[in-house]
């Protein structure tokens, strides 16, 4: 029996007329041509082993939690952190004091507030806090804070100019972006909707979008009256914090407007909190109703997500994402790239295939927005081309993700090798966006990965405008670099 062009059954009736490597049986019998692919080690199967057993019960706070009340959704909510007080009393002398006062300096200058579930503490490395990659992405250490890029924004994307009713941003052509509420299971503090979401801080007074079904009808309203809105994404916030009947509500209500094919169930929340998939019957059986609807009326719902790196995944993800693969219900990632986090090949590699392996498409990976506050977060956009260039290759293509920059100003996202001209002196980079808005659109490397002489012509607003005048021209003139 002839397997594929290269492989034979070592049986009386295999032909072997065939002009082949050297080869040898395995212990199938089967003839293999020799070192096609070199065996893989142990070690290079990394992705398709969990975290497993009851990790939690290392933090102090924890440690006489039993699986069944770990793995109910509500316990995780009502038990999340939202004060550095509250994270004291959590993790007890497994921290040291210093580095939780430096956490709780870092909050005061922070533009998102605290809340952490008691998953994600538990899977914080409070060995080596500094450098653990899921503290970098929600705890502030006022240590490591760094001076902002002057071309910073809270609003970075420019959001509120493309707002015809609050709470719904319409910039590209066939597309809206829905916020229905304004909290999340977790806050980020690279979060895009710095200046809306979750509680005030002692940066920022937040622009709210509170549940308020008054100003949905307005939202569903203006959607029904453009036909050419064909694609819905519902973010916030995160819909993991609405209640069952109203996500169904918002599902079903978009599904039935006659120009509506598509829509988009973003949350954070299958990272930060994957019980609820498990526990909370409600809500999952909410999404399942809104998904069968769309496949009923020949249209699609697809949940986005957003995993950042690869130990966010552990046997519970596992187990929740088989659940939502059993209904049929189609899950992608929207990671963002961060210094200290993710911004290595090996760690992105490493969560491509761990996100191929429990069937969730690696769909986008973000440069990190140009929001304030965060500039030790941000990674110039060589990092991002060069990971990109290694990531690329390693899997099928629908399981790769695409590296995008979310243009600042409101371009929309643009695959970052797409850029008109890019100056890795200055940190300028010029994109243009055809058919969502006249350019040029400009992003901006962190001043930390420039160098001492050009962070010192940040410093001065006329030489400012001479950088981004030149990266201008150079781009209208055609040059790439
Ligand atoms: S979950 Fe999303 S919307 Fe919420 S804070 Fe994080 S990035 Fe922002």
């Amino acid at each position: 029996m002839s397997i594929s062009s290269d492989v034979r059954v070592a049986d009386s009736s295999a032909r072997r007329t065939v002009s082949l490597a050297p080869a040898e049986a395995n212990s199938n019998g089967l003839l293999f041509r020799r070192h096609v692919k070199p065996p893989v080690s142990h070690a290079e199967l990394e992705h398709s082993r969990f975290l497993e057993g009851e990790f939690w019960r290392g933090i102090p706070a924890y440690s006489e939690i039993d699986r069944e009340t770990f793995l109910d959704y509500s316990w995780q909510a009502r038990h999340s952190l939202t004060t550095t007080s509250r994270l004291r009393h959590a993790v007890g002398e497994r921290v040291s004091p210093a580095f939780l006062d430096d956490v709780e300096l870092g909050f005061h200058q922070a533009p998102m507030a605290m809340r952490l579930s008691p998953y994600i503490v538990s899977l914080i490395d409070w060995d080596d806090p500094y450098n653990c990659p899921l503290r970098i992405q929600f705890l502030p250490v006022a240590r490591r804070l760094m001076t902002d890029h002057p071309r910073t924004h809270l609003d970075s994307l420019n959001e509120q100019e493309d707002a015809p009713v609050p709470g719904l941003i319409h910039r590209y052509f066939d597309k809206a972006l829905f916020l229905p509420i304004s909290t999340c299971p977790v806050y980020c503090r690279f979060c895009t909707r710095s200046y809306a979401v979750g509680s005030d801080t002692d940066e920022v007074k937040k622009l709210s979008f509170r549940v308020n079904p008054d100003r949905w009808q307005q939202a569903f309203a203006y959607i029904e009256s453009r036909p050419e809105l064909e694609d819905i994404v519902i973010s916030g916030g995160d819909a993991y914090n609405l209640r069952a009947d109203q996500l169904e509500e918002i599902g079903l209500t978009l599904l039935a407007i006659p120009n509506v094919r598509r829509i988009r169930i973003a949350t954070k929340g299958l990272a930060i909190m994957p019980q609820k998939i498990l526990s909370d019957q409600a809500w999952l059986d909410a999404v399942t109703t809104v998904d069968q609807y769309a496949r009923k009326h020949q249209k699609d719902m697809v949940i986005h997500t957003h995993f950042n790196h690869p130990r966010e995944i552990t046997w519970i993800t596992q187990q929740a994402l088989a659940i939502l693969h059993q209904r049929g219900i189609t899950v992608r990632n929207q990671a963002v790239l961060q210094r200290g986090v993710n911004d290595t090949a090996e760690t992105m590699t490493q969560l491509v295939r761990r996100l191929s392996y429990i069937n969730v498409h690696p769909y986008y990976v973000y440069v990190c927005d140009m929001v304030r506050g965060i500039e030790d977060l941000r990674t110039s956009l060589a990092t991002a081309i060069a990971i990109e260039k290694h990531v690329r290759g390693y899997t099928a293509g629908f399981n790769t993700p695409t590296f995008v920059c979310d243009l600042p100003g409101g371009g929309g996202k643009r695959c970052v090798h797409s850029y008109e001209y890019y100056n890795r002196e200055t940190g300028i980079a010029v994109y243009v966006a055809p058919s969502v808005k006249p350019g040029p659109f400009l992003y901006f490397d962190p001043l930390h990965s420039l160098s001492e002489t050009t962070r010192t012509r940040w410093a001065d607003e006329q030489e400012q405008r001479l950088m981004i005048d030149e990266a201008v021209q150079m781009a209208s003139a055609g040059h790439r670099s």
